[in-house]
């Protein structure tokens, strides 16, 4: 550990005062303490005892005077005679320190601080010993690039101060800080002396990943010990949700497979992911392929391989909430609440609060609010004729309100326990001509079928998906074996 030069003399003090100070700021800094400014002389000896009490056990009271910077109107030599002269602990340790490094040159600091809550950037580096005006020159440095309100608490910044041109200060000359995997933003002294700064972006690169699932217990563990994203296994059950009825149907050992964008740094760390190009789901043995496919007006969307586009299809999805378990059917039961027979006139999904809540086709808000015994309730007109309602809803998503537009599939709420309702679940209703219906038994006939040359590319386009995975997925042959 370097320790200071702290003179016992105090005028020479004086002239190494400020350098002092910035010096020990960097030494304490594990300890958090951000004390700047102090308003007087007494003012000055109360924050010191109250550290000395609570605080820095491990610290001396000279290092705990290194904390202060002086008020306006007070000078260093004052704050410091007056603390010395009050707290005999400060004088013996200031005398012990001077004998050994008081001649020592000043050393250059590389370090690494990290933002605390609630920090500026402009603190940060204060704490850091960065002096206020050149804390101001990094902010304005950073401003150029990102927003500096933007960085958030846990963010880590390098630093290097090196001996400023009298040799008795530190001054920062180099300021770095990894904004995301692929951003750094660097701050660096010019020869004029000027701090400059720039973003350095590393290069991403995209590559298709293939990855297969073999279900054994929850579907998303499942997922993630194959290597599957969170966002993609996600992203496979709401396209599945429009054909399957995920957990009704899903049973160990059944599986899926997948084939998807992923973009990564040059060291292979995964930035994000992308669109899934095509997905397999097998239950029960029976196979249930989607391809992702750009028809010739330019819209994209996930067909079966006989040319359908499960969007849109007019048809419902079967489970419209992100991992949804049924409860309750549709029809006669008894009534958890009100403690006898009635009949129930939607289907229940228990899930978490908070879970994601999809339209379960396009259509249009009726009504968001709330609404007797649904509690928050959203009603979805889909056409003349039909409708879906969803109940016990802890919010809306933003934006949903009567007359807003929704996409099939488009996240409308969150699951609760509002209303008459024993626990969290989503409560889903079918209406035809305003009249629940069993969701089961409405049946669509759309025709969303590709045609003529939309067909001929996707026949070709399938064929190369189908290639494309077995070329990516890691032991494929295996399980090509295994199912056939
Ligand atoms: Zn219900």
């Amino acid at each position: 550990m370097n320790r200071i030069n702290l003179l016992t003399s105090v005028s020479s003090f004086a002239a190494r005062y400020v350098p002092l100070l910035r010096d020990r700021h960097l030494l304490t800094k594990n300890n958090h303490l951000r004390l700047r400014y102090v308003v007087g002389g007494s003012a000055v000896f109360a924050v010191l005892l109250g550290m000395g009490l609570g605080h820095v056990a491990s610290t001396t009271p000279a290092k705990q005077l290194a904390h202060i910077e002086p008020a306006a109107g007070l000078t260093a030599p004052a704050i410091l005679a007056q603390d010395l002269r009050r707290d005999p602990l400060a004088k013996e340790s200031a005398s012990l320190t001077a004998q050994n490094e008081a001649t020592a040159p000043l050393q250059p600091k590389v370090l690494q601080v990290k933002v605390g809550k609630g920090e500026t950037l402009s603190e940060v580096l204060e704490d850091a010993g960065v002096s206020l005006e050149e804390a101001g020159n990094v902010v304005k440095a950073v401003s150029r690039h990102i927003n500096p309100r933007q960085i958030r608490a846990g963010q880590k910044l390098d630093l290097r101060l090196d001996p400023d041109k009298s040799g008795s200060g530190l001054a920062l000359t180099q300021a770095s800080f990894a904004i995301d995997p692929l951003r750094t933003l660097r701050v660096e002294r010019g020869n004029n002396g000027d701090l400059q700064s720039r973003m350095d972006e590393k290069p991403i690169t995209a590559r298709r990943q293939a990855a297969r699932v073999i279900i054994d217990g929850s579907l998303y563990m499942s997922a993630d010990k194959a290597g599957v994203p969170d966002r993609i296994t996600a992203n496979v059950i709401r396209l599945f949700s429009y054909t399957v009825d995920f957990q009704r149907d899903v049973k160990n050992g059944d599986k899926f497979e997948v084939l998807f964008d992923s973009y990564l740094t040059p060291e292979g760390e995964l930035v994000k992911t992308g669109d899934i190009v095509f997905a397999r789901i097998v239950l029960g043995g029976k196979e249930y392929p989607l391809y992702r496919f750009k028809t010739k007006d330019g819209t994209e969307d996930y067909f079966t391989p006989d040319g359908r586009s499960i969007r849109k299809s007019g048809g419902l999805m079967k489970t419209p909430v992100a991992f949804g378990r049924l409860t309750s059917g549709f029809g006669m039961r008894n009534h958890p609440v009100l403690g006898y027979t009635k009949m129930h006139k939607g289907v229940d999904f228990a899930a978490p609060i908070g879970t994601p809540v999809y339209a379960a086709a396009d259509g249009v808000i009726e009504k968001a609010g709330r609404f007797s015994s649904y509690g928050n309730y959203i009603r979805i007109r889909h056409s003349s004729k039909l409708g879906t309602a969803y109940g016990h809803l802890s919010r809306y998503a933003s934006g949903i309100r009567p007359g807003t537009r929704v996409k099939q599939g488009q996240v409308i709420g969150y699951v609760g326990n509002t209303g008459r309702s024993t626990g969290p679940h989503l409560h889903y209703e079918v209406l035809v001509n305003g009249v629940q219906v069993n969701p089961r038994s409405v049946k669509m006939t759309v025709d969303n079928r590709l045609k003529g040359d939309d067909l001929q590319r996707f026949r070709e386009h399938i064929r190369r998906l189908g290639q494309e995975y077995v070329q990516n997925v890691p032991s494929v042959t295996v399980a090509r074996n295994a199912s056939n």
